[in-house]
């Protein structure tokens, strides 16, 4: 008897087709996904199994088909054999077995608005620790600002807690960098080092992830809030961030945190990638500030670059970038003793000033 796959029913059902060369793709599920651009149903076409984590409609083959056609499970092979004129009367093989699934399930990223509204009531439910207001009001940011932010500390405990809350108040958990299951089958929200969290805001402010300002380290401080790994998690994207309105002329720097604090002292609009060198999400901010009329972009970069080869060649990508894209760019520079342009307004223009 010939192995009936997933790829031989897809065209049957009449559910989008898998991209060419992938081992598993996302669809909307069938029983809990009322939006088109949510999908929760894997289907793995190598395992040919399926499973949304968001509902639990799981198995093979023939209970896709039996779902999809309306027809009972029992009589599905019988039916799928005509249909696919495969000779059903061959001796039958032991059925293959597989080897369990050890690919941790993945959630596929849902939209921006799902995530600002379960990101927004998350930081509702969070507060921020004395030493993170001290060190926020040290780089010139005020309380009424750091408020307005929405900055918090990373919740270390009851993070189990928190995702049962959220699902309380009908908010949706599956998708949202984060957020997964645990070994006993409830959401929670990953547990990370403590640290500042910080929203990371599209030009219409909505909240498209969260990074983390971590305590006490010194290599890679700034982190994306990510459940990739974990079941049913989901990955961070290298989201940009913007601070203030679009205007004529942006800044663009790295790190979300300190685009908040350049746009607060100076009043200028900052848009921040994640890095120098991770530029994937900043094309489409850039041509939505196009149409906004943005013409020139002053590039503002940690004055390292200037010695860094590392920083130094994703300089030249992304000056690439704006100059095939039509933009007028410079660079700022500033007395390299300060090593972000947000050090420099504040220890020279303010606190100076205000002494
Ligand atoms: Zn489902």
């Amino acid at each position: 008897m010939e192995r009936i796959r997933m790829t031989d029913i897809i065209p049957l059902i009449g559910i989008p087709e898998p991209k060419y060369g992938r081992v598993s793709y996302n669809v909307p599920c069938p029983c809990c996904d009322d939006n088109p651009h949510k999908k929760h149903l894997n289907i793995h076409l190598e395992k040919d199994v399926f499973r949304c984590p968001r509902c639990g409609f799981s198995g093979g083959v023939f209970d896709l088909y039996a779902y999809y056609a309306g027809i009972n499970r029992k009589n599905a092979r019988e039916i799928l054999y005509a249909r696919l004129n495969l000779d059903s009367d061959a001796p039958v093989r032991k059925p293959k077995s597989y080897a369990p699934i050890d690919v941790v399930p993945e959630c596929p990223i849902t939209d921006v608005d799902t995530r600002h509204d379960t990101y927004s009531a998350l930081l509702s439910k969070l507060s921020l620790a004395s030493d993170h207001r001290d060190n926020l009001l040290s780089r010139g940011l005020t309380e009424e600002a750091i408020a307005r932010l929405e900055y918090r500390t990373t919740p270390v405990i009851g993070n189990s807690a928190l995702a049962k809350q959220l699902l309380g108040e009908g908010k949706y958990l599956p998708g949202v960098p984060g957020f997964y299951h645990t070994a006993t089958g409830e959401w929670s929200f990953i547990r990370e080092d403590r640290g500042i969290l910080i929203p990371v805001r599209n030009p219409e402010g909505k909240i498209q992830g969260l990074q983390i300002r971590r305590d006490n380290v010194s290599k890679r401080k700034f982190r994306w809030v990510s459940s990739v790994g974990k079941k049913d998690g989901t990955r961070a994207e290298g989201w940009t961030h913007m601070a203030g309105p679009p205007q004529e002329t942006i800044l663009l720097t790295e790190g979300p945190m300190k685009a908040d604090v350049i746009h607060f002292l100076t009043g200028q609009t900052v848009l921040a990638v994640p890095g120098v060198n991770s530029l994937t999400q900043l094309k489409p901010v850039l041509s939505y500030l196009r149409e906004q009329g943005t013409q020139q972009v002053m590039t503002a970069f940690d004055m390292d670059y200037m010695t860094n080869p590392h920083v130094q060649n994703g300089y030249y990508s992304l000056a690439a970038l704006l100059s095939e894209m039509g933009f007028q760019y410079g660079t700022y520079l500033w007395n390299p003793a300060y090593k972000g342009l947000d050090d420099y307004v504040w220890q020279c223009c303010y606190r100076q000033k205000n002494r």
